[in-house]
C-alpha cells in the first residue's frame, strides 16, 4: 500500500483551501469528501460576505469553485466516508467504508453540525417547515408565523433575518436574558416583527406533514400554550464533527479538537485540525479557509523538516 503525503478529511472551506495549498506545494494531496460534499455552505444559499464576490455567490457555486481549483493543481478527490483512524504510529492510518490509506499526514476539516432540541415531531417534520438554517429556508415563509429557538448572536441574527419574509416571529428564550451580542439584541428589541418569548422552551411540534404548531412552557410557571406557527428554525448552536476522534486526539469539553496556540497542531505531531471542527467563535467561511491554508503550511513544514 503506497503512503501519502497528506490525507485531508472533508470537503468545506477549510479542506478544499488546504487542499489548494497542498496541491499547490507538490504534496499530491487525497481529500476524502464525506458524506455530504461541500459542508455547511451546500445549505445555503447567497454567501455575501466572501471577499472578492462584491455581487454575493451561491454557496454551492462557491464550493464547486474551490473544488474545481482544488482539482486543477492535482488533488485525488475521493467521495467516501472515514470509519476509522490510528494515529498511534506512523504512518498514520484512514479507513473509509470502502478502502484503507497510509499517509505520513492528516489534516481534518470535518466542521460542525447543527445541534437540535430533540423534541417530539423535529425529526419527522425536517425540511417540512423545520430548519436550522434562516438563510436557506426563510424564503419560504413568506408571510407566515415562525419560532426560532436560542438566545445567542445565531438566533437573534436568524430571527432578524427572517422578519425579511415572516410576518411574525417568535424568538424562545429558555432564560430571561440573550446571551448574543449587545448590537444584535437591539437589532432584537427594535424589530417589531420579533416577539421575545422569555423563560420559554419549546416541547412538542405539531403535524404530520408539515409544521402546524409548536407546543411551548414557560419553565418559570409551568405555563404551556401552542403557538400557530408554520416554521420552526433551531439556532441553539453547533456540534463539531468529532466523534471519529473522540477517543485518538484531545478533544475541549464541547467536542472541539484541542490545538496549539495560534496554530493547527493537534496533541499528535503530524496530525492538523482546521475550520469549525476547532473554531467555536467565529465559523466563518473565509476563517474556516484561512485555518485551511495555515494546516497546509504547517504540514508541509513537519514534511519538510522529516526529509
Ligand atoms: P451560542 O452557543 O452562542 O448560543 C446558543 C444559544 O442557544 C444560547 O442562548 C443557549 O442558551 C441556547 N440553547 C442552547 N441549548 C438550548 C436548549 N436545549 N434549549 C434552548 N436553548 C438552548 O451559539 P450561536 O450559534 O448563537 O453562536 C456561536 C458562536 O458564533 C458565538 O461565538 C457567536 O458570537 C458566533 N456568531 C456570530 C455571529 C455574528 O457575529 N454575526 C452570528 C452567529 C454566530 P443559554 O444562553 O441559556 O445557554
Amino acid at each position: 500500500m503506497s503512503e501519502r503525503n497528506v490525507i485531508i478529511i472533508g470537503s468545506g472551506p477549510a479542506g478544499y483551501t488546504a487542499a489548494i495549498y497542498c496541491a499547490r506545494a507538490d504534496m499530491k494531496p487525497m481529500m476524502i469528501s464525506g458524506q455530504q460534499p461541500g459542508g455547511q455552505l451546500m445549505l445555503t444559499s447567497d454567501v455575501e460576505n466572501w471577499p472578492g464576490e462584491p455581487d454575493g455567490v451561491m454557496g454551492p457555486d462557491l464550493m464547486e469553485k474551490l473544488k474545481r481549483q482544488a482539482l486543477r493543481f492535482g488533488t485525488e478527490m475521493v467521495e467516501d466516508l472515514v470509519t476509522e483512524v490510528d494515529f498511534s504510529s506512523q504512518p498514520f492510518v484512514v479507513k473509509t467504508e470502502n478502502e484503507t490509506y497510509q499517509t505520513k499526514t492528516v489534516i481534518i476539516a470535518t466542521g460542525a453540525s447543527a445541534k437540535w432540541l430533540g423534541i417530539p415531531g423535529e425529526d419527522r417534520l425536517q425540511g417540512k417547515g423545520v430548519s436550522a438554517c434562516a438563510t436557506c429556508d426563510g424564503f419560504f415563509f413568506r408571510d407566515k408565523e415562525v419560532v426560532v429557538i436560542g438566545g445567542g448572536d445565531s438566533a437573534a441574527e436568524e430571527s432578524t433575518f427572517l422578519t425579511k419574509f415572516a410576518k411574525k416571529v417568535y424568538l424562545l428564550v429558555r432564560r430571561d436574558e440573550l446571551r448574543a451580542s449587545k448590537i444584535m439584541q437591539t437589532r432584537v428589541r427594535n424589530n417589531e416583527k420579533i416577539e421575545v418569548l422569555w423563560n420559554t422552551e419549546a416541547v412538542e411540534l405539531l403535524g404530520e406533514d408539515k409544521v402546524e404548531g409548536v407546543k411551548v412552557k414557560n419553565n418559570q410557571t409551568g405555563e404551556e400554550a401552542t403557538l400557530n406557527v408554520e416554521g420552526y428554525f433551531a439556532a441553539i448552536g453547533h456540534k463539531p464533527n468529532t466523534d471519529l476522534f473522540a477517543d485518538v486526539l484531545e478533544l475541549d469539553q464541547k467536542g472541539y479538537i484541542k490545538h496549539a496556540p495560534d496554530s493547527t497542531k493537534t496533541n499528535i505531531e503530524g496530525v492538523f485540525a482546521a475550520g469549525d471542527v476547532i473554531d467555536p467563535h467565529y465559523r466563518q467561511a473565509v476563517t474556516a479557509a484561512g485555518l485551511g491554508c495555515m494546516s497546509a503550511l504547517e504540514a508541509e513544514r513537519y514534511l519538510s523538516a522529516q526529509e
